[in-house]
């Protein structure tokens, strides 16, 4: 039976990532019906929209997708894709593991650590007041109504953390953990600080984890947990964090295992699920058959999890650990220095999976 999945490329570097980890993904055996769909800035170029119904519907009929980075331009008032996709599919859960595979150079080889970020609520929902706005002024005076000042040359950001999204979020964490024979759960928050929007987190957190007695349950504030990943992240297992926490940590993550270039990620939601990379479509280096793309093929290692193609999720993810390890054809930022002339390309590098897959 092929598997209905949406394909979406990307623009900047996404297209190259994509198309070497397309090749990758068939290479398994697994039987794809790409239904290829475009979004990013090539797309709003031509037709002034960013992302079309089309690319919504089609992730909607086949609930499952793999997407390549999108750029958004800073101040254009062009909608990222990725924000968007989020809250049309209601994409809550950002599942990002961050494990260091043998052959690559970081100083915490011992990182096994899978971040579970809350996706859609937190101080990501853009109610923002700016300053010296007549809607600025009205917050402020209601606020001052109940006591609370603030200065009149303050914007404001409205941090939203509910009962429904905590939960679900945790539940996630909770249920991925048993899913892939991991044995803790962390959540992460500052309760001590934000009492009502991180303390219900905790709270909530807390109550859910009663229905899990087979996983361990600890929390962590945010601060101690950075200082802790970085001098023992063998004691972390899955994290689950608020929206903000979650987006910083990811990259810290992404640090851990040696770069942008390995770490990838899923979103998943009530209507369907969406793989991609945690890195961007580094636009500079488009088109150069540069890029690493480890990161998005491991993100089609997770969909190939999702569609419980078990065993061959295991030979792709064997296969590039393979050929990292080995750290022969492997692209620039795996080498020991970037200007190494031994560095392969994107599409070698796929070759290279391709081959040890087939061995
Ligand atoms: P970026 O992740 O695109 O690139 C930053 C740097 O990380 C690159 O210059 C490169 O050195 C390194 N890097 C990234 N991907 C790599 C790979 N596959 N292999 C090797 N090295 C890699 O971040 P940016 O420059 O801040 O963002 C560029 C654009 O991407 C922006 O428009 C941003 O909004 C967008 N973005 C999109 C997504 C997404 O589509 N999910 C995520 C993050 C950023």
């Amino acid at each position: 039976m092929a598997y209905d999945v949406t394909f979406i490329p990307g623009d900047g570097t996404g297209p190259e990532l994509a198309e070497a980890t397309r090749r990758v993904l068939e290479a398994t055996g697994v039987e794809f019906n790409w239904d290829r769909r475009e979004a990013g800035i090539d797309e709003y170029e031509k037709h002034g929209n960013p992302f079309t119904d089309e690319t919504l519907a089609s992730l909607r009929r086949t609930g499952v997708g793999i997407k390549g980075p999108t750029t958004t331009p800073v101040g254009s008032g062009f909608r990222s894709v990725n924000v968007l996709l989020r809250k049309e599919l209601d994409l809550y859960a950002c599942i990002r593991p961050c494990k260091a595979y043998d052959g690559v150079r970081t100083r915490f080889p011992e990182t096994d650590i899978v971040i579970v970020r809350e996706n859609t609520e937190d101080l990501y929902v853009g109610i923002e007041f700016e300053r010296g706005t007549e809607d600025n002024a009205a917050l402020r005076a209601k606020l001052a109504e109940l006591g609370a000042t603030v200065r009149d040359d303050a914007g404001i950001s409205i941090k939203p953390i509910s009962d429904f999204g905590s939960e679900r979020i945790v539940r996630a964490a909770f249920d991925y953990a048993i899913a892939q024979g991991r044995r803790r759960v962390t959540a992460a928050h500052k309760a001590n600080i934000m009492k009502f929007t991180d303390g219900l987190f905790l709270e909530v957190a807390r109550r859910v984890a009663g229905d899990y007695p087979q996983i361990e349950f600890e929390d962590r504030i945010i601060d101690n947990l950075c200082n802790q990943l970085v001098t023992r992240p063998e004691e972390y297992d899955v994290i689950v964090m608020p929206n903000l926490y979650g987006d910083i940590v990811s990259d810290l993550g992404a640090g851990m295992i040696g770069g942008l270039g390995l770490a990838g990620g899923a979103n998943i939601g009530t209507e369907a699920a969406v793989f991609e990379a945690t890195h961007g479509s580094a636009p500079k280096h488009a088109g150069k058959n540069r890029m690493n793309p480890t990161a998005l093929m491991l993100s089609g290692v997770y969909l190939l999890d999702h569609l419980e193609e078990r065993e061959a999720a295991r030979r792709m993810e064997n296969a590039l650990a393979s050929v990292i390890r080995r750290g022969e054809k492997v692209t620039y930022d795996l080498k020991p220095t970037r200007d190494d002339p031994s560095a392969v390309g994107t599409s070698q590098f796929a070759d290279a999976v391709i081959e040890e897959m087939n061995a």
